[in-house]
């Protein structure tokens, strides 16, 4: 067969994986051949999504593999061991995973609906600031749960947020790491050398530790946090409240720059009340320790007054609160 029975031979003294890790990881594992893949999706910096079938309509996310010897084969098991600890309404729902080299690869379940990036930026939806307040309430919420997990999402943008009629789905999570290091450098080098090669609007998620990092030899191990995931959520924040990115159409050597030493996107043209620009300044803050955490946040969001359309002006709206869910 395919090794079904436990595999506890060929296990290197320093095992990584105690007994019944290994046993459940197997639970886990899809054998490639199992998988369907149709169409592409979309190819992102570290892999490409395919719809595919396994047992029901999933996306498969086939990873780039260059070399042998550049796969991280335990790296990528243990975040498959983290992803699978995931089980939350607000997080991409994770099926399985493919873990024999050279073929790896992360199933999950399919979004419906689009990323907040398409609804922002291509098809430029307008979020009323109530609406905003929802989708902030359901991203804390998710990401709450994966920092009470002690996972760190590492890549939270609105590309890797969906919303499916109304729901919030997180996808891409704790991943980074395995791919940065097979393309920790490429990445790197982008960003410092030819500006093309930077993905757009990648930086603006990058907190002010983690721009400071971005040097041409520095080592590549960026020093994501749960404050930086915060920082990230600033960001999407800012996109839901403008509907653009913040620094935009700034040059990356730019960005990093300022960023690096503590400049924020100006707020002053922009229509929002105290307490939601509070929020993304908080969110944004150049220490990492004065960042709020996500239950924070959530509270905060929940506190925001509610606007109400048709009530006249004069009807004080906290008053109305208790009417508005
Ligand atoms: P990056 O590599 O920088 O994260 P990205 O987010 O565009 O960029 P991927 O995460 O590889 O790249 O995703 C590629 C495409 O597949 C995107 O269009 C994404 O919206 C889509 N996609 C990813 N996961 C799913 C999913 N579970 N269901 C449906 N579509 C998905």
């Amino acid at each position: 067969g395919r090794g079904d029975s436990l595999d506890l031979h060929n296990k290197h003294p320093d095992e990584r994986w105690p007994r019944q890790n290994s046993l459940s990881m197997k639970e886990w594992d899809i054998p490639y051949d199992e998988l369907k893949l149709f169409e592409v999706i979309g190819t992102g910096r570290f892999g490409t999504v395919f719809r595919g079938s396994w047992h029901g309509a999933v996306a498969v996310k086939v990873l780039h593999v260059l070399s042998d010897d550049c796969v991280p084969l335990d790296t990528f098991k243990h975040e498959v061991a983290t992803f699978r600890k995931t089980r939350h309404e607000n997080l991409v729902l994770f099926m399985g995973a493919c873990m024999k080299p050279p073929r790896l690869a992360i199933v999950t379940s399919l979004c419906k609906g689009m990323t907040l990036y398409t609804h922002i930026h291509l098809r430029k939806d307008k979020f009323t600031a109530n609406k905003s307040v929802i989708v902030a309430q359901q991203i804390s919420q998710g990401m709450g749960y994966l920092h009470a997990r002690g996972i760190i999402h590492k890549d939270l943008k609105t590309k890797n947020i969906f919303l499916e009629n109304g729901k919030v789905v997180i996808t891409d999570f704790g991943l980074f790491s395995v791919t940065k290091l097979c393309f920790g450098n490429k990445l790197v080098q982008s960003v410092r050398g030819d500006s093309l090669g930077i993905p757009a609007g990648w930086l603006c998620y990058l907190a002010p530790e983690l721009c400071r990092a971005l040097t041409p030899h520095a080592s590549l191990h960026l020093p994501f946090s749960k404050a930086t995931d915060v920082y990230a959520f600033g960001t999407v924040w800012y996109e839901l409240l403008c509907g653009e990115y913040p620094f935009k159409s700034q040059p990356p050597e730019a960005v990093i720059w300022q960023v690096g030493k503590g400049v924020k996107q100006s707020l002053a043209n922009m229509q929002a009340s105290r307490d939601i620009k509070d929020i993304l300044m908080l969110c944004w803050s150049y220490r990492s320790a004065e960042r709020p955490d996500f239950p924070h946040l959530l509270s905060t969001l929940q506190k925001l007054p509610r606007k109400r359309l048709a009530r006249s002006p004069s009807h004080p709206v906290h008053l109305s609160r208790s009417a508005d869910s």
